[in-house]
């Protein structure tokens, strides 16, 4: 089952001086299940599919199809709506709310879709022991490790289970060894719950861990 597909997807980023082009007709296709990453070099173009991906921005021409859907369709508050349920976000730096709980951070997405709050505390409290951060519930994230933090981020990624998650370089501020930590975390979480990873990176020790590997260059898909 293809979750999401993108056809010939183009973005252009144009500025007073200079148009560039980010990405030249990209084809895409996203299974269920599948843990895949996305390399290519600074520049290349990872970021602005992630973008495009998550629909956080709009391609300049081509589309991408969640299901065979066109999300373009969707007025604002509809597409937002699409998101917080069905995709989740990890990126570098790990934009935890510093005045929050960790519990209380891995609700918010649930609260934002309409979940009662004992049932959102409920769900949190469960997910962050699954993913092995049970006694950081009451922590706020400045009082926690970069590892930590970063499966906080995960656990919040996936609260209201995603159909994707899109991560955009989530090891690029740790070491090795939490990197690998982080990895298997997000690998476990993708057979456990079957949900579809992308995760843009360029480090080549996550190489041994995906299903797939994308390798995007100036802004091309290479197979
Ligand atoms: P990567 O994530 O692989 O580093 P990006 O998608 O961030 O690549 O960038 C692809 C190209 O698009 C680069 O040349 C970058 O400078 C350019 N770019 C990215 N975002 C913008 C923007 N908002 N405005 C203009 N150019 C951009
Ligand atoms: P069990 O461990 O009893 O088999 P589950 O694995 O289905 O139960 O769910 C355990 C917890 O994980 C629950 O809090 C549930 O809300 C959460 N959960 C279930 N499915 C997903 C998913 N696809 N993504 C993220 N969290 C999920």
């Amino acid at each position: 089952e293809i979750i999401v597909e993108t056809v010939n997807l183009w973005k252009v980023y144009e500025t007073e001086t200079d148009k560039v082009k980010a990405l030249k007709g990209v084809n895409l296709k996203l299974r269920k299940g599948e843990f895949s990453l996305l390399m290519g070099a600074s520049g290349s173009g990872k970021s602005t599919l992630l973008h495009l991906l998550g629909t956080l921005d709009k391609p300049t021409e081509g589309k991408v199809l969640y299901k065979g859907k066109d999300l373009s369709l969707l007025n604002s508050k509809k597409l937002a709506t699409f998101r917080n349920k069905k995709i989740g976000f990890v990126f570098q730096f790990h934009y935890l709310i510093n005045e929050l709980t960790i519990l209380e951070n891995v609700m918010v997405p649930l609260l934002l879709a309409g979940e009662k709050k004992s049932e959102a505390k409920k769900k949190a409290t469960e997910l962050l022991q699954i993913i092995g951060l049970g006694y950081r519930l009451s922590h706020r994230p400045f009082e926690i490790s970069g590892g930590e933090k970063q499966r906080a981020a995960i656990a919040r990624a996936l609260i209201n289970s995603p159909e994707i998650v899109l991560a955009d370089e989530p090891t690029g501020n740790l070491d090795t060894e939490t990197t690998a930590s982080v990895l298997s975390l997000m690998r476990e979480l993708n057979k456990k719950f079957g949900t579809t990873f992308l995760i843009a990176t360029h480090n080549k020790d996550l190489e041994k861990f995906a299903d797939n590997i994308y390798f995007i260059k100036d802004g091309i898909l290479l197979n």
